[in-house]
Order: structure tokens, then C-alpha cells, then sequence
């Protein structure tokens, strides 16, 4: 069923309002940088340092704000190291796998940032055959990832959604086996989709989905997508999903242009708001093909910045919501070769090796410069499994790893 806000593909090409370049807002400035008294030699307000920060057992709104803003190295250690222990009290030093296949580049939306969005006529689509999807989940069972995840673009014709459902379906059966006696975990990454639809994916056997916001900020969010696609629209998708039964992930992309840290720690809230179970986030990186990144060249420093405030949205989110489970992104390492290791440091728990056969992945561009583009499965499970390795962590095999978070009867908590 269509969503009366989804009109597939009738905007392609609409040209996004110009936007400025991130910065923090004045409000900020004005909390980070004290006034100083009239002969300049003592601060006027008491400004609470990180480590007082850090020693509190609830974040406040303003917390989250004061230490997303922190560029010092040794704040930022501080703070790595309190969200580290935060990861091993209350999930474990294991990291989980989830396979990835991005399964078709087919898109009927036109998101002012993607890559493969309806409106760049340059990319070549493809879409996977089910036996195909099914064959790369079968080598990922054998593997002992324990999970998958199918991605694509968005699609809601009958066709699609069909499709999606039969694959799932023949995934659980197919991959049961001693070590999974209920076949593999299966997350949907899909797109925005009707309350009946979620329920036929979960029905099949899926059993988590991933969502993303992107930013949580309406006037943000209507700079960055046509006027079609409502952060409305995307809430209440939300909101079904975790009626339908299903674990729901959503996640940002951290540094967008005029994106303030005000709006990054509201984010951080809107996910224990929406009782969010994985979180999926990482740096925006500009695409040349799209009309928000057409503009756009990262200086190094900018780059540098980015990754900072990604390791440092990971780390928040960690403190904040504890048991939820965090991916390191395949961005983080777009930005720096050891960014993935960065994000395990800094509180994530989670990767996802590249399934997806080569001869497509560079038909799936999201951002430019994905890694991992030219490599077979085998050597994408090698490369991460030293990874995982090199941080001190194990690797956790024939396991789902569902978020602690979402085993739990009751999540709400009442620190902010
Ligand atoms: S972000 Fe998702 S929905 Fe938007 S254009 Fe890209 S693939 Fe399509």
C-alpha cells in the first residue's frame, strides 16, 4: 500500500535549498566559550569538566551537548574509555557480525544526499536474484555470522515487497543447521513501507529492521529530501515497526551542513524516545552526483572534524542508552583506514562484513570512497576478523547478538 506522502520518483531532480557548512550554533558558542570577567583573569561561570561529567551516573541534555563539543585529545580519551566500560558492563567484549547484502540499487526516493537516489541517471541498477541472495546467506551461515541484513533501495510495489518476502522465508529454512537451530537473524534495511507490509516481513521471519532518520530536526531533514518525503512519514514507520514485533534500528549522518550539536544530542534523546534497539550512524560524506554534495569539498580538517564527532556520537550514545546495540559503519572507515577499529573503541559493538558479490558493490555508492569495494566475502571476513582482533575483542559466532536493550521488559529509564 502507498503512503499518501510516497510519490515515487515525481520530484527527481528538485533542487535542494543552499545550505551553509556544519558549525556549532552561536547558543553553543556562548556555553563553550565562558565570558571572561572584566580584567580577563578568572572565568566568570563554572563550567563542569569533563571528568565531573563523566563521574555522573545520568546524562543530562546539556551533558551530551558540553561532550560532544570536546576536541581535546585527552577529554576525548576520557571520554572513550568511560564509553568502552559502559560497553563491557552492559553488553560484553563480544562484537557481532551481520553479513551484508545490498541486494538492489532500485530507488522510487530522492534523498538530496544518496548516491543511488531515483534522480542520478549515471548509476547502473541491478538487482539480485532470490537464489543469489539466498546463496550469499547460506556462505554467511557457514561462516558463523549468525546474522544477515538486506538492504536496498526503497520500493512498495507488490512485486518488491513479494520478493522480499518469499527471500526471507526461504533464508530461515534454508540456513537452520546445528550451530543456528533457528537459521540465520534476519534485519530488514527497506525503507519506509505501509503497517500491513511491515507485518508480512515480519511474519516471514525477519526480525529486526533498520530505519534511518537521518536527522531528527525537521528543518534540517526538509533541507535534505524533496518536499514528498516527511520526517512524519518516516516517525510513524517507526512506530509501526515496533508494533509490527520487529527490534528497530534508526541512526544519523553526523555532520551535515547547518547541523548544530544541539540537534546531534537530540537525536541521542529521540532514540531512547522511540525505544531504539540498534543504532546504525556515521559521518555524512559528501557525493559528487547528488545536489547536496555537488558543492561540497571537505577540507582535512573538516574530514578530521567529522570523524571526531562520529567517534563521539558513538560514545554519547553508549553512555546514554548503555545497552542498545551500535554499528561501526563502513563511513567511519570512508574517512580514516582504521575508523571501524575507532568506532569499536569508542562503543560500538557491531560490523558488517561485505557480502554483496563484487561485481556490483560499485554500483551501491551511498557517499564515494566505500572501502572494501574490489574484495571477496572470504577476504572481507579476514579483514574484519583482525580487526575485531586488533581492539582486544571476540568475535561472536552462531549468534544472533540481539541488543541486551531489546531483551529487556521494561527500557525506559528516566536520566535525562
Ligand atoms: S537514502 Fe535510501 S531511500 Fe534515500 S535515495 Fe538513498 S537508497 Fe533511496
Amino acid at each position: 500500500m502507498k503512503l499518501p506522502t510516497q510519490r515515487a520518483g515525481l520530484l527527481c531532480g528538485t533542487p535542494p535549498k543552499p545550505v551553509p557548512p556544519f558549525r556549532h550554533s552561536a547558543k553553543l558558542r556562548r556555553k563553550t566559550i565562558p565570558p571572561r570577567s572584566k580584567n580577563g583573569a578568572s572565568w566568570r561561570r563554572r563550567v563542569t569538566s569533563v571528568p565531573e561529567i563523566l563521574a555522573k551516573r545520568n546524562l543530562t541534555r546539556a551533558d551530551i551537548i558540553t561532550l560532544l563539543a570536546v576536541r581535546d585529545i585527552e577529554d576525548m580519551e576520557l571520554i572513550r574509555k568511560a564509553a568502552e566500560q559502559t560497553l563491557l558492563k552492559y553488553c560484553s567484549d563480544t562484537v557481532h557480525w551481520r553479513g551484508l547484502i545490498e541486494f538492489s540499487n532500485e530507488c522510487r526516493m530522492n534523498c538530496h544526499y544518496c548516491g543511488i537516489r531515483c534522480g542520478n541517471k549515471s548509476v547502473k541498477r541491478y538487482t539480485l536474484s532470490e537464489e543469489e541472495i539466498v546463496e550469499a546467506a547460506k556462505w554467511c551461515a557457514t561462516q558463523g555470522y549468525g546474522s544477515v541484513v538486506l538492504q536496498s533501495g526503497e520500493r512498495n510495489d507488490e512485486e518488491s515487497i513479494s520478493f522480499v518476502e518469499r527471500t526471507v522465508r526461504r533464508i530461515k529454512v534454508e540456513t537452520v543447521s546445528k550451530a543456528l537451530p533457528l537459521g540465520l537473524g534476519i534485519t530488514l534495511c527497506v525503507g519506509e513501507q505501509s503497517p500491513e507490509t511491515y507485518r508480512r516481513f515480519f511474519e516471514a521471519g525477519a526480525h529486526r529492521y533498520l530505519l534511518r532518520i537521518e536527522t531528527t530536526n525537521r528543518k534540517l531533514f526538509e533541507s535534505i529530501h524533496p518536499p514528498s518525503q516527511r520526517l512524519d512519514t518516516r516517525l510513524a514507520c517507526l512506530r509501526s515497526l515496533k508494533e509490527s514485533g520487529f527490534q528497530v534500528g534508526t541512526g544519523v549522518m553526523i555532520g551535515l551542513p547547518s547541523q548544530t550539536i544541539e540537534m546531534l544530542a537530540a537525536d541521542i534523546l529521540f532514540f531512547r524516545e522511540y525505544d531504539i534497539d540498534m543504532i546504525g550512524m556515521g559521518p555524512y560524506i559528501p557525493h559528487p552526483d547528488t545536489p547536496l554534495g555537488k558543492n561540497l569539498k571537505p577540507t582535512g580538517t573538516e574530514t578530521k572534524n567529522r570523524l571526531q564527532l562520529g567517534l563521539l556520537m558513538i560514545a554519547m550514545t553508549r553512555l546514554f542508552l548503555k545497552n542498545v546495540n551500535i554499528a561501526a559503519t563502513t563511513a567511519l572507515q570512508a574517512l580514516d583506514p582504521t575508523g571501524r577499529e575507532q568506532g569499536l573503541l569508542y562503543g560500538a559493538n557491531i560490523l558488517m562484513p561485505q557480502l554483496t558479490p563484487s561485481e556490483h558493490r560499485k554500483d551501491y555508492l551511498l557517499y564515494p570512497n566505500k572501502p572494501c569495494l574490489g574484495e571477496d566475502r572470504s577476504d572481507c571476513a579476514e579483514c574484519l576478523a583482525a580487526r575485531i582482533r586488533s581492539v582486544g575483542r571476540k568475535l561472536g559466532l552462531n549468534e544472533w547478538g540481539d541488543s541486551r536493550h531489546s531483551r529487556k521488559p521494561d527500557n525506559k529509564q528516566s536520566n535525562c
